[in-house]
């Protein structure tokens, strides 16, 4: 039956082609349109916390994650201005047993080349980028920039906050600027000239924040986000170049050790953050909506690749459930509303482990077996 059944999957991001790993696996004939010509080395890194890896094991991926990149020991909440301590949380072997697996902090380039080992070879449509999309004779009707066009039964848009699928879900919105923008640096660890860091440090200003951690088990590369307020955005680019000074001038009168950090900076781009208002309408017919293409997050809780992912492993479960797509569907909303909803007010509160925390309830969580809700 499940065979039958061909899922397009519009975005070849964290969410997407995690989605079409487990259609996979439950017999779909799943296939990725991806707009980009190929996947390329940003700079930039993301923490994967316990709840995303563990899900990525049942796609054969955590060990190639964690070659790639690095097993965090721990993460300091530090103040800005005296360095006090103001929380610590050690990822141990006891930690890892009661979380059920890894925190791992990878650049995203070889995050990218880990999670295309967990689709079957030939999934990904690369330059395919998606520009119309119609109901046909009970199919949906693919249609691309490039010229191509393809059917698909059930649609799912992972592209991401600027998502073409959402569009035809809930209507043409413009994400709106958040009112801060990202610095992002990655620089070989031999540039803080011996200077010992710990893996990863979140450095918590009155207006602003600054997290250095390293992405990989040798610990020869840091990456550094910098997140300050801004007026606004006016670039079409998703980034920019900008200066080091810049970058350092922003976090001027923070603490002797962030300053070491900085100084070893040496290219910098700027980010824009992008945000909607929440709006829980994320399907609609045969096309379904996961990740930032329905729920932004802020970058402060290094949560929104982790809901991304654990929406794809739900979502599928729900498919693979269900012979009727809209139940499917409401299944898959009643389950993921309210966790999504909670992780993106404390993102937007930007509390997230500033001080004691209990964290069992975010990291603990198990996409592959939690609970799916009941429907009537
Ligand atoms: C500064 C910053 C730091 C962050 N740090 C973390 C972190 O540490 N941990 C964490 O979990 N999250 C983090 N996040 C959030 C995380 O990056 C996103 O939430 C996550 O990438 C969302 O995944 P996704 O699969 O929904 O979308 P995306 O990763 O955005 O993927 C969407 C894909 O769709 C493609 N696409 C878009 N439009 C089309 C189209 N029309 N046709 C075809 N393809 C299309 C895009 O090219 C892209 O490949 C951070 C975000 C920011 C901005």
């Amino acid at each position: 039956m499940n065979q039958q059944r061909r899922v397009a999957v519009v975005g070849a991001g964290l969410g997407g082609l995690t989605a079409a790993g487990f259609l996979q696996r439950y017999g779909f004939a799943a296939k990725v349109y991806e707009q980009a010509p190929a996947f390329s080395r940003i700079g930039a890194g993301i923490i994967l916390s316990a709840n995303v890896t563990k899900v990525l094991r049942r796609l054969g991926l955590e060990d190639g994650l964690v070659a790639a990149g690095i097993k965090s020991k721990s993460y300091v909440s530090r103040a800005w201005d005296t360095g006090e301590t103001m929380a610590e949380f050690v990822f141990d072997a006891e930690a890892e047993r009661r979380y059920g697996g890894p925190y791992v902090h990878i650049h995203r380039g070889d995050l990218h080349a880990v999670l295309e080992r967990g689709v079957a070879s030939g999934t990904i449509a690369f330059d395919h980028q998606l520009v119309d999309l119609k109901e046909t004779r009970g199919a949906l009707r693919l249609i691309f920039a490039n010229g191509a066009a393809a059917e698909a039964d059930i649609v799912i848009g992972a592209d991401g906050i600027r998502s073409k699928v959402r569009e035809f879900v809930a209507g043409p919105e413009p994400p709106q600027f958040a009112g801060v923008t990202a610095y992002r640096a990655i620089f070989p660890a031999e540039r803080l000239d011996g200077f010992k860091i710990p893996d990863c440090t979140k450095w918590w200003g009155t207006d602003r924040h600054c997290l250095p951690y390293y992405l990989t088990g040798r610990r020869d590369e840091v990456y550094a986000i910098g997140v300050c307020p801004a007026d606004g955005w006016d670039s079409d680019e998703a980034s920019v170049p900008a200066m080091r000074e810049q970058y350092i001038e922003s976090f001027a009168g923070f603490h002797a050790d962030l300053q070491r950090v900085l100084q070893a900076v040496d290219t910098v781009s700027l980010w824009p953050v992008f945000d909607r208002e929440r709006n829980d309408r994320w399907s609609d017919g045969r096309m379904v909506l996961l990740g930032d293409a329905c729920h932004p997050m802020r970058p402060f809780m290094a949560a929104g690749g982790a809901m991304a992912v654990e929406d794809a492993a739900i979502l599928s479960r729900c498919l693979a459930e269900f012979d009727d797509v809209a139940a499917a569907f409401r299944c898959y909303e009643a389950t993921r509303i309210p966790r999504v909803g909670k992780v993106q007010d404390i993102s937007i509160a930007n509390t997230w482990m500033r001080g004691p925390t209990e964290t069992d309830w975010f990291y603990c969580y198990d996409a592959c077996t939690a609970p799916l809700a009941q429907i009537p």
